[in-house]
């Protein structure tokens, strides 16, 4: 059995319905202080940098729980999630602010949440990066540096931007390999030995990394570039961090840049 409504009193509540909704599509993040004026020129907001963690765990299943609960060690998440066999899941939207980073800083980036992916890597900390999770992992950077244009370079590690706090993704993580894809940086061959007065701490932050914690930070410089130990820099790391920051020689005059 059907009830049958009055037209005059369908109109009313469809009216009132509209209005309902008419509010809702007006009713902005009003900041009480001010009129609301919308504009429709703007888009959301954008990451700038990849942030590449190990989970320090024993199993996809045990990470998502992690990642999706609050638990005892408080709550954290990440965008992705990639496991051993190489599958890919996503938590968190791109446009949405994870919570992976925590305090730290690169560059000039000193709220690494709000302007970052942070991808989680299972792996216990202990064990080799197999190929199908570092295949998938690069088709996934792929992709992000692709749709959000987010330079290919700006990937980096959770110790590279909280050296102090973070060993992740640790001193197995294949970087060169990652280099060789097309992301992250990497020392250039034949540039040679620093010259004289070269300075190792401007470089490091040149490069990104904070030197308030300077033995923590060659720890995290070591992991990356040379996959090893030590927090004391040597000559082998000059020479590196010499590469890494030296500016391309000018190009001949005469010959048609590329
Ligand atoms: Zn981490």
């Amino acid at each position: 059995m059907t009830t049958s409504v009055p037209f005059a009193c369908r109109a009313a509540l469809i009216a009132a319905l509209a209005l309902f909704l008419g509010g809702c599509a007006h009713s902005g993040p009003r900041n009480p202080l001010a009129s609301w004026v919308p504009s429709k020129n703007f888009d959301e907001r954008r990451p700038v940098v990849i942030v590449l963690h190990y989970t320090e765990q024993d199993s996809v299943e045990q990470s998502l729980d992690t990642l999706r609960t609050r638990n005892s060690g408080g709550r954290v998440s990440a965008h992705y999630l990639v496991g051993r066999d190489g599958k890919v899941y996503q938590l968190v939207k791109d446009s949405q602010r994870a919570w992976h980073a925590g305090a730290g800083r690169w560059g000039g980036i000193t709220d690494v949440n709000n302007a970052s992916i942070g991808i989680e890597i299972d792996n216990d900390g202990k064990t080799a990066y197999p190929d199908a999770q570092i295949e998938s992992l690069i088709v996934l950077l792929r992709d992000l540096s692709e749709r959000l244009r987010i330079p290919p370079a700006q990937v980096i590690g959770h110790s590279d931007l909280a050296p102090s706090r973070k060993i992740d993704p640790g001193p197995l993580f294949p970087w060169k390999r990652l280099h060789d894809a097309g992301f992250g940086i990497w020392p250039a061959e034949g540039a040679g030995d620093p010259p004289a007065g070269f300075d190792p701490w401007l470089a490091l932050q040149a490069v990104g990394y904070s030197v308030e914690d300077r033995g923590s930070t060659v720890r995290a410089f070591h992991h990356r570039f040379r996959g090893m130990e030590g927090t004391e820099l040597d000559a082998e790391d000059l020479r590196i961090l010499h590469a890494l920051t030296r500016v391309a020689p000018a190009q001949d005059a005469g010959a048609p840049s590329p």
